[in-house]
């Protein structure tokens, strides 16, 4: 079959596993160029290990530090004549990659937030790896059925209190508009906590910690985001950043169980703001990213998620690093993005961009080439005009 992006909104509907699986090779061979990381973990759990920062913390891992990884993901598996959805076809790759270099290499797919699937990958720890030495939570879902009530919860990405209004692009087609986003009621709010707060993240180390498969000393880490003023009101005073507030509260509190248990530690890493299937989901963040590329790229600053992963893993948390924590004990690797001569220059182009100027102000040109990378699309040395097979077993 020739697989061809049908974009959809802020999705693409197709993946191509031959593009996916270039985009992952450069992600190991950006870490294998950048050299050992000493001291890094030897087993790893990632819960969202297919895409975005997940998928970066585990190539981060495994070709880093030689890591045995099992990921947790949810991903649409292909069919005869359906590709899969990318995190498949990625997981694909990583898979032959990793076992091609002698790792072990665990897969589960299906639903993080149940019971079954954490009992699941208990299964496959006990039996194939033993004790994890680093936790990686980094999910990112509109939805979670609630292992004890059933409830199924939905997040919203509204802002709280007032409604907010603000500029935002219609990637796909190129427009700038302006965006009125009315508040979230508290409802809203708690299912958004009760999605993307800590609750499911505490419920994992419960499990792992029950079942004897904490090594002493583990290192357990989320990720969240925090940006400029532009973005406040829809990210972090919103909904989503109601939801962070309480993914921080868990690490305190997973922090201090895992200090009682042999030394270990957990805390939160901010994140540059970055292309994924999440983000493209927020009103005004794209637009902000957009100008964000634009300014990082002209001062060779940008990263994408896998270098930040490397540059996470590598210069805080092992090498003999120190954490450099700010004052409300979070790692930061949005430090390039937050830079007062970024945000000085976005916030200059920010009130100019129009559609007319869109392509000259901002890096939507590049926005777009990324977000068609996620799904395996418009990777250098790919063919896309040949012939290939969409149908491929996860083994
Ligand atoms: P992403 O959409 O690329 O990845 C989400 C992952 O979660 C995928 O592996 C997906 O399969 C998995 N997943 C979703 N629902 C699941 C479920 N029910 N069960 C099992 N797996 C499931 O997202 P991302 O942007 O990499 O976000 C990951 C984390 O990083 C989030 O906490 C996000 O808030 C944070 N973050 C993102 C940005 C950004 O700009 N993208 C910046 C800072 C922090």
């Amino acid at each position: 079959m020739i697989i061809k992006p049908k974009v959809r909104g802020f999705v693409c509907v197709t993946a191509h596993p031959t593009g996916c699986a270039a985009h992952v090779q450069k992600q190991i061979d950006h870490v294998k160029a950048k050299g050992p990381i000493q001291g890094g973990p030897k087993h790893a759990l990632i819960i969202g290990a297919s895409t975005g920062y997940g998928l970066g913390s585990r190539i981060a891992a495994a070709f880093g530090s030689q890591a045995a990884t099992l990921g947790v993901f949810f991903e649409r598996p292909s069919e005869e004549d359906r590709p899969a959805t990318p995190g498949w076809y990625n997981t694909i790759a990583f898979t032959n990659a990793a076992r091609a270099a002698g790792l072990y290499v665990g897969n589960l797919n299906g639903d993080a937030f149940s019971d079954d699937i954490k009992q699941q990958a208990l299964a496959m720890l006990a039996r194939d790896m033993g004790p994890v030495d680093l936790v990686v939570y980094s999910l990112a879902s509109p939805r979670r059925t609630h292992p004890r009530t059933g409830v199924v919860h939905k997040s919203a990405l509204k802002p709280m209190g007032a409604s907010y209004t603000n500029k935002t692009v219609d990637t796909d087609k190129g427009i700038v508009s302006s965006v009125t986003i009315e508040p979230a009621n508290e409802l809203e709010a708690a299912d958004t906590v009760a999605v993307m707060g800590g609750e499911d993240w505490e419920m994992w180390m419960q499990a792992l910690h029950a079942a004897k498969l904490l090594a002493p000393g583990a290192t357990a880490i989320a990720y969240t985001y925090v940006g400029p003023s532009h973005t406040w009101p829809i990210y972090r005073d919103g909904t989503i950043g109601r939801a962070k507030i309480d993914l921080e509260r868990a690490a305190r509190a997973i922090d201090a169980q895992l200090k009682a248990h042999g030394g270990g530690r957990a805390f939160i890493s901010v994140n540059k703001a970055l292309v994924t299937q999440a983000s493209s989901a927020i009103p005004v963040v794209p637009l902000y990213i957009s100008i964000l590329y634009k300014i990082m790229k002209a001062k060779g600053l940008h990263e994408g998620c896998g270098e930040q992963m490397q540059r996470l893993f590598a210069t805080q948390l092992y090498n003999g690093n120190q954490l450099n924590l700010d004052a409300d004990g979070r790692v930061r690797v949005d430090d390039w993005e937050m830079r007062l001569d970024i945000q000085q220059a976005v916030a200059e182009i920010w009130p100019h961009v129009t559609t007319e100027n869109l392509a000259e102000l901002t890096d939507i040109v590049g926005y777009r080439a990324e977000f068609l990378k996620l799904f395996g699309f418009g990777v250098a040395g790919v063919n896309y005009d040949a012939e290939v097979e969409p149908h491929i077993p996860l083994t």
